[in-house]
C-alpha cells in the first residue's frame, strides 16, 4: 500500500496540547499523506512545545522548541528567517513546499539533525544560545538540515529514493549529498550576514584541521567513505580516524575546491552556485528519479567550460592530498600552521574507566603509535609519574618534541615499560586572508563569498 493515500488520525494524551508537522492539516488533530513515503518521512512532535512562526511570500513556517532553553524567540525568528530567505533567493525565489516546520529538542547537551521533505528534527543544548561561538555552530546546522530540502530530498542521488524500505540503500555520492551541504551551509549564513569573513574562514579551518590530523584521508577516498557509512562511518572504532575519512568534513572541503577552480576557469563568471541550480532544474524536470554520479561531473565540467577527470581522480575516486592551501591561495586566503612547536605530545586519546587512564585511541603519525601503545593499554605512569586524566598535561609540560621519555603500562594484565621519543604535536592550521590582494584574487573571493 506504499502508494495510497492515508489518513492519520492523532489523540493526545489529555495534558499535551500541539502538534507539530509537516504533514497537511485536514483538521487540527487529523492529517494526510498522499503516500507511505511521505508519510514516515514527517516526523511528528506531540506535546506543549513553544511554537514561533513566520512567513516568506505567504507560505507559514513553524519553529517548534520543545524543552526548555534560554533563548529569545524574536532572534530564533529572525536568524532562521534570514537564512531560509538566502536559500530561497538562491534557487531563483520559488518556494518548493506549502509550509515548514522547524522542530527543535532542547537537550541537556548534544547535537545533531536529520532532514525531511518539509520539516527537520535537529537538537541543540538548552543553555547554549548566549555562547556565540556554539549558537553560530548550531545556525550552522540549521541552514545545514534547511538546505538539505534541495539538495537531498529533492536534488538527491539515484539510489535515495523512491527507497527500498527492505533493505540498506547504498550511494557512492554521500560527499556531494552530505559535503556539499556542509560546504553550503556555513557560505549561506556567512552570505545573510549572521557571520563575518573571519568567523566563516573558523568553520573551514575546523573542516581543515579535522581532515589533516588523521592519516585515512590517504587510505579512503570521497566516494568509498560514501559507499560504506552504513558499516563504517556510523559504526566507528577506534581506528576510524587513521583508516577513513568523513564524507563531511573533506566533501566540504572538496566542495570549496571545486568550486575555487570553477571560478578560476570561467574568469569569475559561474561557481558551484551555478552547478547547484542546474541540478535543482534537472530535478524538477524529471521528479521521478535521482542523480547518477556521472551526470554531476557532467554538470561540473559543462559550468566549467572543460573536463575535470584530474580532479575526480585525485579526490573523489583517489587519496591523494588535498591541495587546501593551494585553491585558498587562488581567493587571496592563506593557511598558518598554528601550533607550539615546542610542545610534544603522546598522539592517543585516553578516557578514565574505574579509575584507571585507558587509551581509546592511537593516531597514526603520533609517538604512541610509533613506538607501540595500543588500544586498551591503561596507562600508569610517564617518566615514573603516576598519571590520571587531569595531571598528564602537567607532567609532559616541558618535554620537547625529540625528548625520550618512559611510560609505563599495563597491557591484559602484564606491565610493560616502553620508551618513546616524542614527535611534534599534530599541527593545528589557522586560515586568514593575505596581506596583499591582488585584484583577480579579490574577484575570486568575492565570487565566492559575496556580501
Ligand atoms: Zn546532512
Amino acid at each position: 500500500m506504499e502508494e495510497c493515500r492515508c489518513v492519520l488520525t492523532v489523540e493526545l494524551p489529555k495534558d499535551w496540547k500541539k502538534i507539530s508537522t509537516g504533514l497537511n492539516k485536514i483538521s487540527e488533530d487529523v492529517f494526510y499523506a498522499d503516500n507511505y513515503d511521505i508519510l514516515i518521512d514527517s516526523p511528528l512532535e506531540m506535546g506543549n512545545q513553544n511554537i514561533l512562526e513566520f512567513e516568506i511570500q505567504g507560505i507559514k513556517h513553524f519553529i517548534c522548541l520543545t524543552g526548555e532553553g534560554k533563548y529569545k524567540d524574536e532572534i530564533i525568528i529572525n536568524d532562521f528567517r534570514k537564512i531560509a530567505e538566502e536559500q530561497i533567493k538562491f534557487f531563483g525565489g520559488k518556494i518548493p513546499y506549502e509550509h515548514y516546520t522547524f522542530i527543535i529538542h532542547l537537550v541537556e547537551k548534544g547535537g545533531g539533525g536529520l532532514e525531511h521533505l518539509n520539516s527537520f528534527v535537529a537538537q541543540f543544548a538548552r543553555l547554549n544560545f548566549s555562547d556565540e561561538n556554539l549558537y553560530r555552530k548550531f545556525l550552522g546546522l540549521v541552514s545545514h538540515e534547511y538546505f538539505h530540502l534541495w539538495n537531498v530530498k529533492r536534488i538527491r542521488p539515484f539510489e535515495l529514493g523512491p527507497f527500498d524500505y527492505n533493505k540498506e540503500n547504498y550511494t557512492k555520492s554521500l560527499w556531494i549529498a552530505e559535503g556539499w551541504t556542509s560546504f553550503f551551509d556555513n557560505l549561506f549564513i556567512r552570505r545573510c550576514g549572521l557571520i563575518n569573513d573571519e568567523e566563516y574562514f573558523e568553520f573551514i579551518e575546523n573542516e581543515y584541521n579535522d581532515v589533516m590530523r588523521f592519516k585515512g584521508r590517504f587510505h579512503q577516498s570521497l566516494s568509498e567513505s560514501s559507499f560504506d557509512t552504513w558499516i563504517k562511518f556510523y559504526r566507528k572504532d577506534e581506528n576510524f580516524s587513521n583508516t577513513q575519512i568523513s564524507y563531511y568534513t573533506k566533501g566540504a572541503l572538496v566542495a570549496m575546491m571545486l568550486n575555487i577552480e570553477i571560478i578560476k576557469n570561467t574568469n569569475c563568471e559561474k561557481s558551484l552556485d551555478d552547478v547547484m541550480r542546474i541540478l535543482y532544474k534537472d530535478y524538477e524536470k524529471d521528479r521521478s528519479k535521482g542523480y547518477t554520479q556521472e551526470r554531476i561531473k557532467e554538470v561540473c565540467e559543462s559550468v566549467n567550460g572543460g573536463e575535470l577527470n584530474e580532479f575526480w581522480k585525485m579526490y573523489v575516486y583517489g587519496t591523494d592530498e588535498i591541495p587546501v592551501e593551494e585553491y585558498l591561495g587562488f581567493a587571496g586566503m592563506e593557511v598558518t600552521d598554528t601550533t607550539n612547536s615546542a610542545s610534544a605530545d603522546l598522539g592517543i586519546e585516553s578516557r578514565t574507566e574505574n579509575g584507571k587512564l585507558i587509551i581509546i585511541k592511537v593516531i597514526d603519525g603520533g609517538s604512541s603509535y610509533k613506538y607501540g601503545l595500543n588500544f586498551r593499554d591503561e596507562i600508569i605512569s610517564v617518566n615514573n609519574f603516576r598519571v590520571n586524566e587531569e595531571n598528564i598535561k602537567s607532567i609532559l609540560s616541558g618535554i620537547k618534541p625529540g625528548d625520550e621519555i618512559k611510560v609505563i603500562i599495563s597491557r591484559e594484565g602484564l606491565i610493560k615499560e616502553i620508551s618513546l621519543t616524542l614527535l611534534k604535536p599534530i599541527p593545528k592550521f589557522k586560515i586568514k586572508r593575505m596581506e596583499i590582494i591582488t585584484d583577480l584574487q579579490e574577484k575570486v573571493f568575492q565570487k565566492w563569498i559575496p556580501g
